[in-house]
C-alpha cells in the first residue's frame, strides 16, 4: 500500500515511466493486477482535468501524421499532450492498425508528450474499460490534453465519443459521390470533420469534399450541445502543418461554449453515469462466469441454448436465479 502511495505520487508528479507502469497494471487481466490498478487509481484521485479528444478517420486519411503535427503544435504552445489509442482490430486478431511503434517519431521525442498503443486484449469492452482508465491516470499525471485515437470502423468510435469531451472525425479529400461512404451515426457524433491532405495536387478536390461537408452537417438535427456553426468542417494539412492553429481555435471554442452553458459538466456526469453501468454489468457478469458453482449448469444451459431447446431470454433467466441463489446461500 505504501508503495501504491509513492507510485501515485510519481504519477501525480508528471514521471512519465511511472505513469507508463501503472497503465501496464491496468491493463493486465490479473486478478491481483485488478485490485491494485482499482487501489492505484483511488490514490491518484479525481482533482484535475484535462480536455479529451476523441479522433478518428479510416486507415490511411492521415491520423498519425496529423496527432504528430497537431501534437508538437499543442506542446509548442506549452501544454503536455497524452495520446491514447483504441485499436479495435488488435483485439481481434493480435495484429494492429494504429499500435505501430515508428508512429509519430519526432512526438514520441518530446518530453511533454506521452504516446501509448492500444491495450490488446480480446474484446473491445475490455480495451474500452483500460483505455478509461489510462484516461484517468493522464489526468491526474496533469497532460492539458488527451487525444484518444481510434479506427473508422464501427463501435469504437461510439465508445471513444463516451469518453472524450469533444470527437473529431479525419476525412481524406473524396470524390463527390463518396459523401454517402461516412455512415451518418459517426457524423452526428462528431464535433468537427476534418479533411486533411488539403495540399499539392488534392487541395482543389479537399476543398470540394470540405464543402460537401458543410452542407451535410447543415441537414443534420440541431444538437443541443452545440453553438450557432457546429458541428462544422474544416480544411488541413497534417504534412504542412496547415489549419491547426484554427483547428485548436475551433476546439477552445466550443470547449468554452460548453463550459459556460454548463454542458461540459452535465455531459461529463452522463458519461461517469454511463460506464458506470457498464462496470456494474461486466463485473457482475466476471462474477457470474467465476461462480464455481454455475460452471456445470451454464455448460448445460449454453447446450441447450444451442440445440435450440431452450430460448436464450430462458436461459438466462434460470443462469441468473441459480447465481443469486448460490450467493444467498
Ligand atoms: P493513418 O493510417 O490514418 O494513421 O494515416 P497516416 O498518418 O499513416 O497517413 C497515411 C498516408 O497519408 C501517409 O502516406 C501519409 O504521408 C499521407 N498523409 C498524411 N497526412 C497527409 C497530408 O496532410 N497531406 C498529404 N498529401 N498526405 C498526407
Amino acid at each position: 500500500m505504501k508503495e501504491l502511495a509513492a507510485i501515485a505520487e510519481k504519477i501525480r508528479n508528471g514521471d512519465r515511466r511511472a505513469l507508463s507502469r501503472a497503465i501496464t497494471l491496468v491493463e493486465s487481466l490479473r486478478s491481483d493486477h485488478r485490485q491494485q490498478a482499482l487501489d492505484l487509481l483511488a490514490a491518484c484521485g479525481t482533482g484535475r482535468q484535462a480536455l479529451r479528444i476523441g479522433l478518428s478517420g479510416t486507415p490511411g486519411v492521415g491520423k498519425s501524421t496529423f496527432i504528430e503535427s497537431f501534437g508538437l503544435f499543442l506542446v509548442r504552445q506549452g501544454l503536455r499532450v497524452a495520446v491514447l489509442a483504441v485499436d479495435p482490430s488488435s483485439s481481434r486478431s493480435g495484429g494492429s492498425i494504429l499500435g505501430d511503434k515508428t508512429r509519430m517519431a519526432l512526438l514520441s521525442r518530446e518530453p511533454h508528450a506521452f504516446i501509448r498503443p492500444s491495450p490488446s486484449q480480446t474484446q473491445l469492452g475490455g480495451v474500452a474499460r483500460r483505455t478509461r482508465d489510462a484516461v484517468h491516470l493522464c489526468e491526474a499525471a496533469g497532460f492539458d490534453v488527451i487525444l484518444i485515437e481510434t479506427v473508422g470502423v464501427g463501435q469504437s468510435e461510439t465508445m471513444v465519443a463516451q469518453m472524450s469531451d469533444l470527437f473529431l472525425l479525419l476525412l481524406a479529400p473524396a470524390g463527390g459521390d463518396e459523401l454517402q461512404g461516412v455512415k451518418r451515426g459517426i457524423m452526428e457524433i462528431a464535433d468537427l470533420i476534418l479533411v486533411n491532405k488539403a495540399d499539392g495536387d488534392l487541395r482543389a478536390q479537399a476543398q470540394r469534399t470540405c464543402a460537401d461537408y458543410s452542407g451535410a452537417l447543415r441537414l443534420l438535427r440541431k444538437r443541443p450541445q452545440d453553438p450557432e456553426g457546429f458541428p462544422k468542417a474544416l480544411l488541413v494539412s497534417a504534412i504542412e502543418e496547415q489549419g491547426l492553429e484554427a483547428v485548436w481555435g475551433e476546439i477552445q471554442a466550443l470547449a468554452d461554449w460548453r463550459r459556460e452553458k454548463g454542458i461540459w459538466e452535465t455531459t461529463r456526469k452522463a458519461q461517469a453515469l454511463h460506464w458506470f453501468s457498464e462496470e456494474v454489468r461486466s463485473q457482475l457478469l466476471e462474477e457470474l462466469v467465476r461462480d464455481p458453482n454455475l460452471a456445470t449448469v451454464l455448460a448445460q444451459e449454453e447446450g441447450a441454448v444451442a440445440r435450440g431447446e431452450a430460448a436464450p431470454a430462458q436461459a438466462a433467466a434460470k443462469i441468473v436465479r441459480q447465481f443469486i441463489e448460490s450467493n444467498n446461500a
